[in-house]
């Protein structure tokens, strides 16, 4: 294994293993337990990543390049002068699930510590807070009972609000592979939408965005009628909270999912960001607890709930308490004694002493002028959060904003007056944990670019200039501290536990194997986890804002198969942006009324409004549209989501409601429709409305549409991509609506500009193919302006990535007699990679399924 690196996927919370050789290239650890040598398209594609351009690698202040010392006194400066005016209150940090845990210890205690404010909130407070609160609330700590090898061994595998296929794959190869060997095991998806995970259930229940709870709810009181339910603390109260729970479900699918949980003793509910982004999402979260609960199906092989986190390292986040209503090492203000010995093991008196701001609240406070000084760390709140053109503008209106991050291109850098250069991944070293409480080694295995440095080191450099030394050496050190802070204030019933972590010598750390916690002595780790547990009342009850006459559609936000967060690590790999490469809204024709397929559209609420194209898509549920949360300004300025999604809130954990905004969805008229590919990008602000991408050989992709007279657009577009000693090749007939050109020099093709008066344009991926020749000869040049290749079938979107396998190749290859996933593979190679495309593969298997069966 020399020159090789074991380090950890930095994409979700599954954490998988990755073995990184002295060339980049990366492959699954096999020896790791996550993923067992696994990886899916977003894994896999992780060398491509490392020299990302746009790299923010030098300090700056006020817009211009300064040293570390300079940068680092002003945000000294910045804190100091917000305490004195503001109080501890007035300053604020947001970090990220991306974080390592040492990195996440060291803001943890400069805010609450340092600052004496626990205003330090995370963006996992979108993804999971929900979940942390209804553990909290039934097994008095944050716990996740279960590992992932319950998926495996459970009968009955429920996934609530999860797309597991596309948001944390290589699980969901886990769970289609032991369903493969155990086909009696079954599936059951409750989500709105009918997703890729789909195609392994063996029961979609379409619930109403909203109800999970009422769905809960009947299904405790079924257990409970049925006498399955045992003994448990408030087990009466959730019942009578229960009463009269009544899900909108076809009755023989909810007769049918009753009957399957109620006679399924090995049965695990896995639920994630569907069930948490919701003002219920902590009652959702306690409404599936409450029925493992009451049937003792919890922390036994093959049974249990099990909250899955989006993010690679949301649970470290959670471990050291960097979340606004949490201390560290899950101590706890409520609990007697633990405030007093947390404030005396790091001598800090002044040692925040209650709750600070959820991450909502604390934008909200910004844009009231309450927050004097706030630090951002690897995350982009201003196209992340709820009601994103608010932050944007409270943003604006902090008097210090830092903001450490490794790209600079992210919006909310953008706005920062104090930028500091971060590590990145195959950089940094620490730890992480994944959703099965397995902490893995983050190892870096690059030189350091620029003059960016880790963000433990930038924290504590500012907390000298404060006058505090926290004494750390490097990451070992941190981690030491730590796991120290998990022992105090014992004996307690408290199971997170690393004290055996807590003389781990830099060697021994440097070496750390994947190790499950508690691990309450040095060589022992925790297993599956039964808590001491209580049922929990939890009364279903409507998403705060109703859908209305003015908004009568529910808009949920998500994430896509090969996409990661706002883009600034997945946006810039052309064969990630292949699979759905422009911003789209989905939903159901039912609801379309006037609107057509390939149309843009706006999607328009009470907050704000964004315009995507429109993807009619007869999986939605009728009623709902779907958008994903991904485009930013910096790749579809008009299309991000975020602005028109509500900003209401859970009451307990403050996650948002980004599964549920009342919206309208309205036709957007062009005058023209056009794209532009060319071999550098483009500013995004050449249309009204634009969305631009990476392709293959240093080619972008820019989608358009515009107000203006198309042949003024076209010679603007033109003139936009005109390079000295190039000659156009155009096709422009204004009164056939059709206006193309291309720019060549010396028969290379540099441009490629069209324009129409509708959406319906010629294949992109087929001309951008071209731009891989040297030099292209007449027919080609002929083809190029009809808008077709001069032999062959229409180019057809890439489904599989792994090996740039197009839905046409699939389609060929089962009109030629494969009839199955593998039968595809061997003809095509689709499906044989990562496998995150199979559920598509066999989507198509399925549609051709009809035409196959009919009699010759
Ligand atoms: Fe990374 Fe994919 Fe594994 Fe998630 S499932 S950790 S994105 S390889």
């Amino acid at each position: 294994m020399s020159g090789v690196t074991r380090s950890t996927c930095p994409y979700c919370g599954v954490g998988c293993g990755v073995l990184v050789d002295a060339r980049g290239g990366v492959t699954g650890d096999p020896a790791h337990p996550a993923n067992q040598g696994r990886l899916c398209s977003k894994g896999t594609a992780l060398g491509e990543t490392l020299d990302q351009p746009g790299r923010l690698l030098h300090p700056e202040v006020d817009g211009k390049r300064a040293s570390w010392d300079a940068a680092l006194d002003a945000v000294a400066e910045g804190f100091r002068k917000a305490l004195a005016e503001g109080g501890p209150d007035s300053t604020a940090l947001y970090v990220s699930g991306q974080l390592l845990t040492e990195d996440y210890f060291a803001a943890n205690k400069f805010a609450k510590a340092v600052l004496g404010t626990a205003n330090i909130d995370s963006n996992s407070r979108l993804c999971m807070a929900s979940a942390v609160a209804g553990h909290k609330r039934a097994f008095g700590e944050d716990l996740v009972p279960g590992i992932y090898e319950d998926l495996e061994q459970a009968d009955l595998v429920v996934l609530v609000g999860s797309n597991l296929a596309w948001c944390h794959p290589v699980l969901f190869q886990r769970l289609v592979a032991a369903k493969a060997a155990r086909p009696s095991m079954r599936v059951v998806v409750v989500d709105p939408r009918r997703t890729a995970t789909c195609d392994v259930a063996d029961l979609h229940l379409a619930v109403v965005p909203g109800e999970d709870v009422a769905l809960f709810d009947a299904l405790l009181l079924h257990l409970h009628a049925a006498g399955l339910t045992q003994p448990a603390p408030g087990l009466e109260a959730a019942l009578a909270a229960a009463a009269g729970a009544a899900p909108r479900l076809p009755p023989a699918d909810l007769a049918r999912f009753l009957a399957w949980f109620a006679t399924t003793p090995r049965v695990v509910t896995l639920f994630s960001m569907g069930a948490n982004q919701s003002s219920a999402g902590t009652d959702k979260a306690n409404a599936i607890i409450n029925c493992h609960v009451a049937t003792g199906r919890i922390g036994l092989p093959g049974a249990g709930p099990f909250s899955i986190t989006g993010q690679p390292n949301a649970m470290g986040g959670r471990e050291v308490g960097a979340l606004s209503n949490m201390l560290a090492g899950h101590l706890d203000w409520a609990t007697p004694g633990e405030h007093a010995a947390l404030a005396e093991f790091w001598r800090a008196p002044k040692l925040a002493t209650q709750p600070g701001l959820k991450a909502v609240e604390l934008f909200q406070a910004a844009g009231a002028g309450r927050i004097g000084a706030m630090w951002v760390m690897a995350t982009n709140p201003a196209v992340s959060l709820p009601d994103a053109a608010a932050v944007r503008a409270a943003l604006k209106r902090i008097p210090m904003l830092v903001a450490s991050d490794c790209t600079r291109e992210s919006d909310t850098v953008d706005l920062a007056r104090i930028r500091l250069p971060a590590l990145g991944w195959g950089e940094k070293d620490g730890t992480v944990t994944n959703s099965e409480r397995v902490i893995s080694r983050q190892r870096g295995f690059r030189p350091w670019p620029g003059e960016a440095r880790p963000d433990w080191w930038a924290i504590s450099q500012v907390a000298q200039r404060l006058g505090w030394d926290f004494g750390w050496d490097g990451p070992a050190a941190i981690f030491r501290e730590h796991a120290a802070v998990t022992t105090l204030a014992r004996p307690a019933q408290r199971v997170f536990d690393l004290a055996g972590f807590t003389t781990l010598e830099d060697a021994g750390y440097a070496a750390l194997a994947p190790t499950r916690w508690p691990v309450p002595a040095p060589g022992v780790q925790g297993g599956r986890l039964q808590p001491m547990a209580r049922c929990v009342p939890t009364p279903p009850r409507a998403p705060a804002h109703a859908t209305s006459a003015g908004f009568p559609l529910s808009l949920l936000t998500g994430r896509l198969r090969d996409q990661w967060h706002t883009m600034t690590r997945t946006g810039g790999v052309a064969r990630l942006m292949a699979h759905v490469p422009e911003p789209l809204v989905s939903m159901h024709p039912d609801d379309a009324g006037a609107l057509a397929d390939g149309a843009l559209a706006r999607v328009e609420s009470a907050w704000g409004s964004a315009v995507l194209r429109l993807k009619l898509d007869p999986a939605m549920p009728p009623g709902s549209v779907f958008a994903p949360m991904h485009w930013t300004d910096r790749f579809a300025p008009a299309a991000r989501i975020n602005p028109a999604v509500n900003p209401a809130v859970d009451p307990i954990s403050g996650q948002p409601e980004l599964k549920h905004t009342p919206v309208r969805v309205l036709p957007v008229p062009m005058a023209w429709h056009g794209f532009v590919l060319a071999r550098r990008p483009l500013p995004t602000d050449l249309a009204e409305w634009s969305a631009r991408l990476p392709l293959a050989h240093g080619t972008w992709r820019h989608e358009l549409a515009g107000e203006e007279a198309p042949a003024v657009a076209f010679a603007r577009l033109r003139a936009a991509v005109a390079e000295p000693d190039a000659a156009w090749v155009t096709l422009d007939d204004a009164a056939a609506g059709t206006h193309r050109a291309a720019l060549l020099r010396d028969g290379r093709l540099l441009a490629v500009v069209v324009l129409g008066a509708t959406p319906a344009l010629p294949a992109r991926d087929w001309l951008a193919g071209l731009f891989a020749e040297e030099r292209i000869g007449l027919p080609a040049r002929r083809a190029l302006l009809a808008g077709r290749p001069a032999d062959g079938p229409a180019p057809t979107p890439t489904i599989c990535v792994c090996h740039g396998v197009s839905a046409g190749r699939i389609a060929a290859a089962i009109a030629g007699g494969a009839c199955s996933l593998a039968q595809v593979g061997e003809a095509t190679a689709a499906g044989t990679g990562c496998g995150s495309c199979r559920p598509e593969i066999n989507a198509l298997l399925a549609l051709a399924a009809p035409r196959v069966a009919e009699p010759a």
